[in-house]
This record gives structure tokens, sequence and C-alpha cells, in this order.
């Protein structure tokens, strides 16, 4: 079984698939044809990674946390990616694709932000790479979110309300297709996770696979195996969970488990665990599963970090789920809340709220105390410093 690539149609198995209005077919297959023979190519290679070296500042460490794994007699390693540039493991796949971008002959980027940490990474590359930028972000998040919308701006990013609906990023997300069924030769959108039509999936997967990638060589350094037994991160679309996972999925003995945000807890009508409530359906151009109600309208998810604030999950992890490769918990706001308190007390890391739930997986499943626990820190906590304050 292949978990890691989707087939030639872009299906994780019955997940995944590219559910687009024709109007975005020619933008689409443009990708689709494109995006390997580009991103594979030894000229691309060179540029991404000495970019990844230089400016983002990878390989970002695998910190043997001792204190924490005091606590829970378990041996737990964080991958670092709170160190990259801009905070979190989002330039990753922003740099990727506005590179892709330039080789496609493109100019003009667009991409959505819900909490403005991935319209900042896109931003950031933009100007970096010398492309045009516009942000579409709900008119209720640009007025949560107003030091990440200072700094697209200042980056140099025209910031782009969505008014309609819930104003919120699910709105965003049509407003970007809107604007990239308008202009379809001179711009790329750049999807911030594993989630759109194929091969946005696959694509923002692989540009996330440096994770895993750089785990099992930093592994084998330190404790002379490639395989930890367990793998965790966080999933809201999934990036930084298909990124810690990739080079793991098919190696049997190593253990896959994600964390979802419960909100104020899977029954409460406010939670955002798509597993746990999701049914299969039809989300931002892929099938995967979705908090919908009967009738197909999408639920407004809930959680305490805008990153996990999502109502639906990429297909690639939709898959590991019903296939059971992966083990899903669901971590509730207050959960999250008080692993990142514990974090910060015991190693000195202030992680971001997303992470967090990463964390609490630590209070809710029993490790061994030789087991090599591996926990992906997707971001740092300076953006949730308000939350962080209210809840002292
Ligand atoms: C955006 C974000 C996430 C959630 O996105 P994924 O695509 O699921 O990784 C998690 N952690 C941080 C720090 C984020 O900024």
């Amino acid at each position: 079984m292949n978990y890691k690539n989707p087939d030639e149609h872009g299906y994780y198995g019955e997940f995944g698939g590219a559910f687009i209005p024709e109007m975005l077919y020619p933008n689409v297959e443009e990708l689709q044809k494109n995006y390997l023979e580009i991103i594979e190519s030894e000229d691309f290679q060179a540029e991404y990674q000495d970019l990844l070296t230089n400016y983002v500042g990878r390989a970002t460490p695998l910190y043997l946390a001792k204190n924490l794994s005091q606590k829970y007699n378990t041996r737990i390693y964080l991958k670092r990616e709170d160190l990259n540039h801009t905070g979190a493991h989002k330039i990753n796949n922003a740099l990727g694709q506005v590179l892709l971008a330039k080789r496609l002959g493109k100019r003009r980027i667009i991409a959505e932000t819900g909490a403005g940490q991935h319209g900042v990474a896109t931003a950031t590359a933009c100007a970096l790479l010398g492309l045009q930028c516009i942000v579409y972000m709900g008119e209720i998040d640009i007025q949560r979110q107003a030091p990440n919308v200072a700094r697209m701006k200042m980056l140099g990013a025209e910031v782009v309300a969505a008014t309609s609906g819930s104003k919120t990023l699910k709105d965003a997300v049509n407003e970007a297709l809107r604007d990239w069924i308008n202009n379809p030769v001179t711009t790329h959108y750049v999807i911030g996770s594993v989630v759109g039509p194929h091969p946005f999936p696959d694509l923002v997967a692989r540009f996330q696979s440096i994770i895993s990638k750089e785990i099992r060589e930093q592994l084998k350094e330190k404790t002379g195996r490639e395989n930890p037994d367990y793998v965790i991160a966080c999933v809201g679309g999934g990036s930084n969970a298909a990124g810690t996972f990739y080079h793991f999925v098919e190696e049997k003995e190593v253990k896959i488990i994600a964390a979802e945000a419960g909100g104020l807890g899977v029954d409460s009508g406010k939670s955002a665990a798509t597993t746990f409530l999701g049914t299969l359906g039809v989300l931002h151009g892929s099938k995967s599963l979705v908090m919908q109600t009967e009738d197909g309208q999408v639920i407004e998810p809930h959680s305490i970090s805008a990153g996990l604030d999502y109502p639906g999950i990429g297909p690639f992890h939709a898959h590991l789920f019903k296939e059971k490769r992966a083990e899903f918990f669901s971590i509730n706001d207050d959960e999250a809340l008080k692993c990142a308190f514990e974090l910060t007390r015991l190693e000195g890391i202030i992680p971001a709220l997303e992470s967090s739930h990463a964390l609490a997986v630590l209070d809710k499943k029993k490790f061994n105390e030789n087991d090599v626990v591996v926990i992906c820190l997707s971001g740092r906590g300076d953006k949730d410093m308000e939350t962080y304050l209210k809840n002292l």
C-alpha cells in the first residue's frame, strides 16, 4: 500500500481529486502537467534548497526536551519548526510555490489566509522574489489579526477583505478562487495547506516533506536509527502533519498520531475535530471529510487556535484515518492551553497554540520509557500572546 503518493487523478484511496468549475480547468491543468517536472528539476532544487538553508534557517533543530521527557517518562524530541523565518512551517510551502510560479511565468501571486500566518509567509516569499502579492482575508479576521495584516502590508502585499458569508477563512478562499478564474494567465494561487484540488495536496506535502527528511537524518545521528517509535503533529488542513509523517508512512514500525482541535469538546457544537464529526463531502476542490449538515451546508468550526479552525482535512489525512494508519486524538481548547504553559515553564519555549494540541497527546496516551517520540512544534507563540495573557 502506498500512502504518500496520490494516483494520477490525485486520489488517496477514495479521497482527493479535483472538483472545480470549468473556468478553472486551464489553471489547474497547467499545474497538474508541470509541477512534478519543475520541482524535481536540478535547477529548481538548487535554488529552493539554498533558500531553505540560508534564508529560512534550515535544518531546524531536533531537540531532546529533557525536562518534558522526565515529566512524561519517555524520550521526547521536538522538531523546531518554530525557529523558521516567519515563525512556522508555512514558509517551506510558500517559498516553494512562489518559486514554482516564477518558473511558470506568473507575475502575480494570490493567497487566502485565516489567522494571517500563511499570508505573511506568502508576502515574505513575494518580497524576496519580486512578485506582486494579493492576500484575501475575511473582514472579521482582518479585525482580529491586526499585527499580521500590518506585517503583510509592510512586506508590500495588498490585503483584500472578503465581505461575504461569515467573513472568515472559507469566504477568503472563495474570493481567491474567483480572482484566479479572472486572471488565469498571469496569476498563481498559493494554497496554504494540503487541501484544494489535485495537485495542491501533493505539491504542498512535497514542500513540507523536508520536515521528516531532516527528522530521519537527525535521529540517525542522535540515536543510531532513522525511525522513531511515534511521530505526532497537529492537523488543521494538515500541512505540518503531512510534512512530519511523509517519510514515515511506509515505515510500518513508526506509529503516527494526529491531533485535531476539539474546541470546547466534540459534542459541544463548537469544535473543529473533522475526523470525529466529518462526513464524505467536497470542500474547496477536493473530496474528503467535511463538517457539514445532512444537506451539505458547511458547519462553522471552532478552535481557540485560528490555524486549526477549519471545517475540513486534507485527503492524505482522511485516507490515513480511514485506513487506520494514523491514530487521531481530539484535543480541547483548555487541554492545549495547559500544555502551552507547561512547555513554556519546563523548557523555556513558548509554542503556538496549534502546536500545543500536538503536545497535549502526551496526556492522552501512555508511552514507554524507551520510546522515541517526535513531536512537530509547528510554530512559535508570539502571535498567541493575547490569548495566553488572558489565561495566565
Ligand atoms: C497554520 C498553522 C497550523 C495548521 O496548518 P496545517 O496546514 O494543518 O499545518 C499549525 N501550526 C501553526 C503554527 C500554523 O501556523
